[in-house]
């Protein structure tokens, strides 16, 4: 029999979401006419963009004649004329240039934030934030550059603490890290990293030689005008991070599946000899040897959210959720649980009632309220005691859902 890899018998016993699914059916089954409101997982509700339909039909069209069938997408970039629209639209806009051969089109965050790592060495020593977004520190156990897991995380990882007490602002790691983890705005907390906070980053990077994974697959959702939209809005960032963006959540593709991560030319690695070599190259070599590119038709419907059009359907599309995002802060404000994020993401993260633990409080309010949630502590140490609510909800279901928290008894 084949030897298994046994980093992925440290992994814990489900993901969490599996569970918080284990439990929703459990639930049905004993109570088959009660009808939950999930609150949960992170899946979009709305329709794609109009734009983005009408373009991935166009698309098809030319596929069904053999004068503009397309196969293959580009070797390991993808199209120009989604790279050339993001270079003008996320980042020129900004005041950020990059080069198309800079920009990787790919088949979701999940992937890619979970894949980079492995062209780094199993001995880098890894940072991320805590509470987190399970991937980073999964797919890091699976590399097998952590530890076992004890009291809610794995050793030989440098978790980095974000809660009330310190405003949800990460410390710089006392010693040095190789690979460091940031989302922002983040998943699961909603909230946002401050630009002098974020300059204190990318100067630490810099001058350990670390690298910052920079997730930013909310940056649709930044309503506040001094939030960075791109870590490259930091100078010398474009020396030390790469970044890593989803249409998820900016347009609903979380079933049609794209997404793009920047890796600037100059983000070096070192080898054991200590010469440096571009993580840009190494990243288009291991695109080219195991991702065969996102489809014709899905570049299409990435591509029209750039047009007029598509921006202001994006536009309202956030808008929807947002106001989902606004609904559960007042609700929740009103009957005095304490709340975080929900301003600049959609993600609302609350203190649980009387300090009960997260999965407790995710009992209660699936038995009393017949809402699903996502308790913190699947996210990481830190995330105990909180609970995570989401805005991609049905606006009625969401209005309902509150309306359902009003009448929980919170009595301790
Ligand atoms: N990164 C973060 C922080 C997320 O919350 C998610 C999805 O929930 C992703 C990445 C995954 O996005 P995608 O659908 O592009 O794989």
């Amino acid at each position: 029999m084949a030897g298994i890899n046994e980093n992925y018998l440290k992994l814990q016993g489900s993901y969490l979401f599996a569970e918080v699914k284990k439990r929703r059916i459990r639930y049905m089954e004993q109570n088959p006419d009660a009808r939950l409101i999930s609150l949960g997982i992170g899946d979009v509700t709305r329709p794609l963009p109009a734009a983005s339909i009408a373009a991935m039909h166009l698309a098809l069209d030319e596929m069904a004649d053999e004068k503009t069938f397309k196969g293959y997408a580009p070797d390991g970039y993808g199209y120009s004329f989604l790279i050339n629209k993001i270079i003008e639209f996320d980042y020129n806009a900004r005041g950020v240039s990059l080069d198309e051969d800079e920009v990787f089109i790919s088949d979701g965050a999940k992937s890619d934030t979970a894949n980079f790592q492995e062209i780094f060495e199993t001995g880098c020593r890894v940072a991320m934030t805590d509470p987190v977004y399970p991937v980073y520190i999964d797919s890091n156990v699976m590399a097998g550059r952590t530890g076992s897991y004890n009291d809610g995380g794995y050793s030989g990882v440098t978790y980095l603490p974000c809660t009330a007490e310190n405003g949800f602002t990460p410390e710089l790691p006392e010693g040095k890290v190789d690979l460091i983890y940031l989302c922002f705005p983040n998943n699961p907390t909603g909230m946002t990293l401050s630009k002098k906070e974020l300059e204190k980053w990318v100067d630490y990077a810099r001058k350990n030689k670390a690298v910052i994974l920079f997730d930013s697959a909310y940056k649709a959702y930044i309503s506040e005008p001094d939030v960075v939209h791109s870590i490259y809005e930091i100078e010398g960032a474009k020396e030390c991070a790469v970044e890593f963006r989803s249409y998820s959540k900016t347009a609903g593709f979380t079933g049609v599946r794209c997404s793009y991560a920047v890796v600037p030319k100059g983000v070096m690695g070192l080898t054991a000899a200590g010469k440096s070599v571009s993580l840009n190259d190494l990243w288009f070599r291991r695109q080219t040897t195991k991702y065969n590119g996102t489809s014709y038709i899905i570049h299409c419907g990435a591509a029209a959210i750039y047009t007029d059009e598509g921006r202001r359907q994006v536009r309202e599309m956030v808008g929807y959720y947002m106001e989902n995002a606004s609904i559960i802060l007042q609700g929740l404000k009103d009957i005095g649980i304490k709340t975080f994020g929900g301003v600049n993401a959609p993600y609302i993260w609350l203190k649980t009632p009387n300090d009960i633990d997260s999965w407790t409080f995710f009992d209660k309010l699936l038995n009393e309220a017949n809402i699903v949630g996502t308790p913190g502590s699947g996210f990481g140490p830190s995330g105990r005691g909180y609970f995570r609510l989401t805005a991609f909800g049905k606006k009625e279901n969401t209005i309902e859902a509150v309306k359902r928290l009003k009448n929980l008894s919170l009595k301790p």
